[in-house]
């Protein structure tokens, strides 16, 4: 293979999205550098006892995106998987997004009956109302209600979460897991939903797949001398570090997973059990229920949110908040001064992307 002319950094599901398409559409080389010694950023899975673990925390795909479900559907078969959540509020297992379902699981009857008829008479039955948004209804039952799901759903959860108070986050944020006036009870209610069959790893090595696609695994850009010999960078690790913190570090919060192994078919009822309340997880998360694997024993995963602490542990989250999203800005502008270099993914455009929207980031890219 002659030399690459593309650098891509970071082997992600950004990173090896891009290589994939620089490849077909360009017939160019790309070379896709990556400091772990595993590919797929923080999509990465594994097999063990027979269950498909997800490293980095539960990853569920979902999107709207025809082209972009097309376009992974040539690297993977889907486990067709709805994905639900409940949340254990006041003793209760209740399904989040909050809805009509966990209305009634909650509250005596007449109670739910009149939340329910004010709730669909103020904003009609099948729409999503942000919490932010519930909590400014002027009707005392109503703010009755947005009052408690605002405690007892996001405000502890949220600061487990974030270290902020809802109102301290972009709405965006907790705008992601509106009130559905629905007794729809699944998590996204998006036209195409599932599990890669074989796993995440499994499509992104099918991905990878190409003769002009060259890996190289272990290998830091902070380390790699050849930069110059590339006619373009694509950088999807962060940007702050790239700039040697010039501006000072963009804040993002990060996960202590604690993997678990239990001698048991099933550790809980679901695969994703929120503990918004209780305890200083946020919540549990059961492996096997994805692809519905089979094993004697069972995985699960606590989530203990943290800060992210350089050479302490990995970024997962950006801060979406108002005087970040300025300091994001300052680097921007330094990227304007070189036409060589592309930031993205999650970490290069300091975006809360889903999988999806990281992967049509891409593919609407103009090379
Ligand atoms: N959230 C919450 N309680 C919940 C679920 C979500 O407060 O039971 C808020 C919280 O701030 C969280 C945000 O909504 O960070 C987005 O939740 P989502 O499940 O989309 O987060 P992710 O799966 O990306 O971690």
């Amino acid at each position: 293979m002659k030399n690459s002319k593309n650098l891509i950094v970071g082997c992600g599901i950004t990173g090896i999205t891009l290589a994939r398409k620089i490849a077909e559409e360009k017939q160019e080389s790309v070379l896709i550098i990556d400091k772990r010694n595993n590919i797929g950023g923080n999509c990465y899975d594994y097999y063990e006892d027979g269950i498909c673990v997800h490293k980095y925390g539960t990853h569920i795909f979902h999107t709207d995106n025809k082209y972009v479900w097309d376009f992974l559907s040539k690297f993977t078969k889907w486990h067709p998987y709805m994905h639900k959540v409940k949340a254990i509020i006041e003793g209760k297992e209740v399904p989040v997004p909050f809805n009509l379902n966990s209305i009634n699981l909650l509250f005596p009857k007449c109670l739910a009956e009149k939340l329910e008829e004010k709730l669909i008479a103020k904003f009609g039955f099948g729409k999503k109302v942000p919490i932010l948004e519930l909590r400014e209804s002027k009707d005392k039952d109503l703010t009755f209600l947005a009052d408690y799901v605002y405690k007892r759903v996001f405000l502890d959860y949220t600061l487990k979460q974030w270290g902020l108070k809802p109102e301290e986050l972009d709405p965006l944020v907790t705008g992601r897991v509106p009130v559905y006036i629905s007794k729809d009870d699944r998590y996204f209610q998006n036209k195409y939903q599932g599990i890669p069959l074989k796993g995440y790893t499994s499509m992104m090595e099918n991905m990878l797949k190409h003769p002009l696609i060259k890996v190289s695994l272990n290998k830091d850009f902070k380390d790699f001398t050849n930069v110059d010999k590339y006619d373009k960078i694509y950088y999807t690790g962060a940007i702050d570090e790239y700039f040697n913190y010039k501006y000072g570090q963009l804040p993002y919060r990060s996960i202590n997973l604690d993997f678990q192994k239990f001698n048991t078919e099933y550790y809980q009822s679901n695969s994703v059990i929120n503990y918004p309340e209780n305890y200083t997880f946020t919540r549990i998360g059961e492996y096997k229920y994805f692809l519905n694997d089979k094993s004697r024993k069972t995985i699960v995963s606590f989530e203990y949110p943290e800060a992210f602490v350089l050479g302490k542990n990995e970024r997962y989250y950006p801060i979406i908040k108002d005087e970040n999203q300025e300091l994001y800005k300052k680097y921007l502008k330094e990227i304007k001064k070189d036409n060589k270099i592309t930031f993205l993914g999650r970490l290069g455009d300091y975006k809360y992307y889903d999988m999806d929207k990281a992967i049509e980031r891409v593919l609407n890219m103009e090379l």
